[in-house]
């Protein structure tokens, strides 16, 4: 029998815990593998902590890990992943917006394909923004557009995963993490689940706007070359739109149709329009300067301040 381990990040979820791990656990009972929980700390400030300390001194089947502050929800994914010595795992969200319900039926798709990874695509997305449901739909067909490699549309980091894809996941160097996507470039088999996305069971989302940027640029500047490319490609266009300006004006001068004297307009325009499209170009550049700067000093992704049940 296969043993299955549960990999849930947490930041800030003392609403949700005790429910969230009942929930869990009454599924993980269901099924006859041997199956723990690994819960991921993230730097909570609420009481969080002192929660999991307390499930996992009651259950010994629940693995905890205090991070020493907050590092983000990749950063304890991977943690969870690089802890992990089961055959099989479930990443799954604490707000039960991934329902734990549905394991029993992914891990018999994962036996009956045989595959290495089954992720979940979400069919349908309750309780959220519409701005969320829209930057999260336009997010995930620009990463398309942008990346070499293709990922599946509308799927989150809810996946069943084996032991391959763990021990290639750690290999891993790079520190700026997108998930979903290194998993897809990771190849094997890799077969799709659908399922309703429900809402948060209480709470807030801990997926302000500036960190759903950061996670988007760093997905978009770690698997994509393009926007440099894009860079480049505003380049002729300005050259391009700067020669036919001055072919404009010198015929304009000597046919007399524009008055280029009184040109204050066109100058300021074109000063503009070129300052802009330098600084922009300065600035995708300044961007994968920025991840160079990062990944050599090497830091490490995340520190562990304590694990219990380990
Ligand atoms: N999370 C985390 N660290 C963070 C932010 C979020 O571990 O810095 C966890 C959070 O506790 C939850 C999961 O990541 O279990 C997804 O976060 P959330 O539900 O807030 O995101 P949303 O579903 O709104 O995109
Ligand atoms: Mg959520």
């Amino acid at each position: 029998m296969k043993k299955l381990s549960v990999i849930v990040p947490c930041y800030n979820e003392e609403l949700v815990i005790t429910e969230s791990y009942r929930r869990i656990k009454e599924v993980l009972m269901s099924l006859p593998n041997p199956t723990e929980i690994i819960y991921i700390n993230d730097g909570s400030r609420d009481k969080t902590r002192w929660m999991l300390d307390k499930i996992a001194a009651s259950d010994s089947k629940v693995k905890v890990i205090h991070f020493s502050r907050n590092f983000g929800h990749q950063p304890a994914v991977t943690a969870g992943i690089n802890n992990c010595d089961a055959d099989l795992a479930v990443i799954l969200d604490a707000d039960m917006q991934d329902p734990p319900e549905a394991i029993p039926a992914i891990l018999a798709l994962q036996e009956k394909e045989e595959a290495n990874v089954v992720y979940c695509v979400r069919k349908s997305r309750e309780g959220e923004s519409l701005f969320k449901k829209f930057t999260a739909k336009f997010f995930y067909r620009l990463m398309n557009y942008m990346s070499d490699v293709s990922f599946p549309l509308d799927t989150g980091d809810f996946r069943m995963i084996d032991r391959k894809i763990m021990d290639q996941f750690d290999r891993f160097q790079e520190r700026g993490k997108y998930i979903r996507g290194l998993i897809s470039w990771l190849g094997y088999k890799q077969i799709p689940f659908y399922y309703e996305r429900e809402a948060r069971i209480a709470g807030e989302t801990k997926y302000p706007f500036s960190k759903m940027w950061k996670f988007a640029s760093t997905a978009m500047l770690y698997f994509s070359k393009k926007p440099l490319r894009l860079a480049i490609s505003l380049g002729f266009i300005a050259v391009l739109v700067g020669i036919v300006l001055a072919i404009w004006f010198t015929l304009g001068k000597i046919y007399g149709f524009s008055n280029a004297e009184t040109g204050w307009t066109s100058i300021m325009t074109s000063v503009i329009f070129f300052g802009g499209v330098q600084l922009l170009t300065v600035g995708v550049l300044g961007q994968y300067v920025g991840i160079l700067f990062d990944e050599i000093k090497a830091r490490p992704e995340y520190i562990i301040d304590e694990k219990k049940n380990f």
